[in-house]
């Protein structure tokens, strides 16, 4: 369960190296093998209520086990798979396993809590992709509302996604799931979509919270806070590591906590163990 800081270990190699390259066609070559004999891994990371401590929610990250590698991290392999649409296969892999979790879960009489998977903008060239994600929750006898799509702000950087993402979104609620949009602030501005987007839940970027000692910081969050409620979407503020954060957190009336603060990134059946009533 002890898990790594995202990105402290990103790159064996240097970008665009001769090592690199070939670091890249290898690991394009282990993909298909490596999907078919389960070395990618769903870790789960806890969303918690700063106000109850309860845990409201989970997000599925994926792990990849390289056989002398040992852990790879997305960071590694996902611009990677980005590239070449195998990013597209993952997901689907990752939302498949987080469907049999939700159906044993259930099997197991625990207390069911939604799962969010993260969604490659790639997806979104292929509309019908959620029906067959939908086919796929059906066959494991999963409730759709138990499932979620995290969108990061990275898809609207292209300006004609606008309209296919928004009726992907319109698609996802029409079959139940829920969406959000995630990384929300890390770089392009959505805030002038939000109005254009009907997602459940705003992902706040951790960039937001880096520096809580800031007055102005404290307020832009307080604001976000608002902002979300007007909007009704739920708030989930990420990368949280200090109890300080927490408490003011807590006091702008967020709804959500991710970070390592509660708990890193861990396997499922660590996640069950420590998080499932
Ligand atoms: P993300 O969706 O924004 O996920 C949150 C990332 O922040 C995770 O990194 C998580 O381990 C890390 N994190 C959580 N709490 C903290 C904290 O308190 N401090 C710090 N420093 N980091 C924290 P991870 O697992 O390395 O994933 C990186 C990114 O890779 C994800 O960012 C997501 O965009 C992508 N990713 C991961 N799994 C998948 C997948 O199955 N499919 C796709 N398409 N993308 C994925
Ligand atoms: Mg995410
Ligand atoms: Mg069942
Ligand atoms: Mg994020």
């Amino acid at each position: 369960s002890s898990e790594k800081k995202a990105g402290e270990d990103c790159g064996f190699y240097d970008e665009g190296s001769a090592e690199r390259l070939k670091w890249e066609e290898e690991m394009n070559e282990m993909f298909e093998d490596s999907l078919s004999g389960h070395d990618f891994q769903v870790f789960l990371q806890p969303k918690v209520s700063p106000k109850s401590g309860e845990t409201k929610g989970a997000e599925a990250l994926v792990r990849w086990h390289h056989p002398q590698k040992g852990v790879i991290y997305p960071s590694d392999f996902i611009p990677l798979f980005e590239r070449n649409g195998n990013i597209c296969r993952l997901d689907v892999y990752v939302f498949e396993k987080v469907c049999a979790l939700l159906e044993k879960w259930e099997d197991m009489g625990k207390k069911l809590i939604p799962i969010s998977v993260n969604l490659s903008r790639q997806h979104f060239s292929q509309p019908e992709f959620l029906e067959e994600l939908s086919v796929i929750a059906g066959r494991y006898g999963v409730r759709t509302d138990m499932l979620e799509f995290e969108l990061t702000e990275s898809i609207f950087l292209e300006e004609n996604q606008i309209d296919i993402v928004k009726e992907s979104i319109r698609q996802m609620h029409k079959l139940g799931f829920r969406c959000s949009l995630d990384d929300f602030g890390s770089g392009f501005s959505s805030l002038g979509l939000l109005k254009e987007f009907d997602v459940d839940a705003l992902k706040l970027d951790r960039i937001f919270f880096q520096d809580m000692h800031s007055e102005k910081a404290r307020d832009v969050i307080a604001c976000l806070m608002e902002l979300a409620k007007k909007l009704d979407v739920k708030t989930v503020a990420e990368g949280i590591e200090e109890q300080e954060q927490v408490e003011y957190l807590r006091m702008a009336d967020c709804d959500m906590i991710q970070g390592y603060i509660y708990s890193r990134p861990v396997p499922a059946d660590v996640f069950e163990e420590r998080f499932l009533r």
